[in-house]
């Protein structure tokens, strides 16, 4: 293979992948620290840490103009760990996947690997190209990038009309506050902070439809082993909620 040099004139000066982690302004940080010592340090079951929580929840709602009964959950470990709180809190028996590239067929692969679920029904297309939802009787999650970051290609957030109660799951990592959606057309649309949103990794937040909420009750209730951690019927009850 031929070496190619990169004129330096060319590179960018601020030299990280273009999809993110994005670049923290100096600004965050220093109004992160016009709150000490109310908040780094202290107990996140007091109310300085619960305000600030509650007042992004709020924002977000606003952001997505978020129809009545929506709601906004959040815990650590980014899109990656939320695919497996979703394999274990949100699909019920079966998966449908769009895969497009390198993040979608990740959580395929995890609904894959679940000995509790059925085999996904996984929807490949070449890189650059795009598949299709298509409903199918017995699936009750139905799940695609809003962007599929690996390959640049975006889809529009659309409701799958499968089953009754078949849930339409967004990863919206990298499309989140970049590309507008209608969010009555999806039930969960997850992201972590760390692409449009400018912010640190390591953290998933997910606008949730009150079917998406009666789901996670329905599963996290019945007597399937779920890890605390995994478990989004912890998440959707012990934050005060901020509902439409
Ligand atoms: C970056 C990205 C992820 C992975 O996010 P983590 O916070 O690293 O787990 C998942 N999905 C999409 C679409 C992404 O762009």
């Amino acid at each position: 293979m031929a070496d190619i040099i990169i004129p330096a004139d060319l590179l960018p000066t601020d030299g990280r992948f273009g999809c993110g982690p994005s670049k923290v302004r100096d600004e965050q940080l220093s109004f992160l620290a016009s709150l000490q010592p109310g908040v780094l340090g202290t107990s996140h079951r007091q109310a300085p840490v619960k305000d600030l929580v509650g007042s992004v929840r709020s924002g977000l709602l606003d952001l997505f103009r978020a129809p009545e009964g929506y709601e906004i959950l959040l815990a650590n470990g980014g899109a990656t760990t939320f695919w497996d709180s979703a394999v274990h809190s949100l699909i019920e028996r079966r998966s449908q996947h769009l895969t497009f590239g390198e993040f979608g067929a990740k959580f395929a692969k995890a609904a894959a690997v679940a000995p509790f679920l059925e085999d996904p029904d996984v929807r490949a297309a070449d890189a650059g190209s795009r598949s299709d939802a298509l409903p199918v009787a017995g699936v009750d999650v139905y799940a695609y990038p809003h962007n599929e970051t690996s390959t640049g290609v975006m889809t529009e957030v659309r409701r799958v009309a499968g089953d009754t109660g078949a849930l339409t799951v967004i990863d919206a990592t990298s499309g989140a506050g970049g590309i507008d959606f209608d969010a009555t057309e999806t039930d969960v649309y997850y992201f972590s902070p760390q692409k449009n949103f400018a912010s640190d990794g390591g953290l998933w937040f997910a606008l949730v439809s009150p079917a998406a909420i009666e789901r996670i009750e329905r599963v996290t209730s019945s007597d399937r082993y779920i890890p605390e951690a995994l478990n989004l019927g912890v998440q959707s009850r012990t934050h005060a909620r901020t509902r439409r």
